[in-house]
């Protein structure tokens, strides 16, 4: 059966209702020409990880910024940015829907104008090319795995700056954190790991 020739997509809403044949259907309508860069939807995966190492001049470590908001604490990320591994893993989810190059690519860490770098220049023009290429943010869903600090207590500002550099309202910004049971380099405070999906939808193509 060509599920294609009889899918009519309605929207990002409407391909939760109707029965699972119409489901099935529009599912595939919406997927037409992901190949190519188009569709009505699309799904990204963004997964970051930086080392965390007591703060420079002891260590490697950069201040500590995650999602924007700058943490107190006595370690911090390495890397060529600022080492916001939330925000690159945002960046890649939404680079990574659109079938573009990961942040890696675009912004190599030899490059000079990147050290130290403000990791919410990378993210807006993810979010740039997420508006040119004719979609707009469905919804993220964010998993930080951080030992400490603890990730719950900064949890409302990580989602509304997400929210306010991707252009969205926060009830489409979701963040959990995590801890990694005090085992291996992320459990033992030495590392921070994220995880992001992304969904993408057709702007205009109802939200
Ligand atoms: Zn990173």
């Amino acid at each position: 059966m060509d599920l294609r020739g009889n899918g009519r997509f309605s929207g990002f809403e409407g391909w939760s209702v109707g029965g699972a044949e119409k489901s099935r259907c529009g599912y595939a309508s919406a997927m037409d020409g992901a190949s190519t860069g188009t569709g009505a939807i699309r799904i990204g995966h963004g997964y970051d990880l930086h080392r965390l190492e007591p703060i420079a001049p002891e260590g490697k470590g950069r201040p500590f910024v995650l999602g924007g908001v700058r943490l107190e604490h006595d370690r911090g990320p390495v890397g060529h940015s600022d080492g916001d591994a939330l925000y690159h893993a945002v960046t890649d989810a939404l680079l990574g829907a659109l079938g573009m190059p990961d942040i890696g690519e675009l912004f190599p860490d030899d490059d000079p104008r990147h050290d130290g770098q403000d990791s919410a220049v990378f993210l807006d023009e993810a979010v740039r090319r997420v508006r040119a290429a004719g979609y707009a943010v469905g919804n993220v869903d964010c998993t930080v795995i951080l030992e400490r600090p603890k990730v719950k207590e900064i949890k409302d500002r990580l989602r509304a700056n997400i929210a306010e550099r991707l252009g969205v309202g926060v009830e489409r910004v979701n963040v959990k954190g995590k801890t990694h049971e005090k085992v291996d380099a992320v459990g033992e405070g030495r590392a921070i790991e994220v995880h992001v999906v992304a969904l993408l939808v057709r702007a205009g193509g109802g939200s």
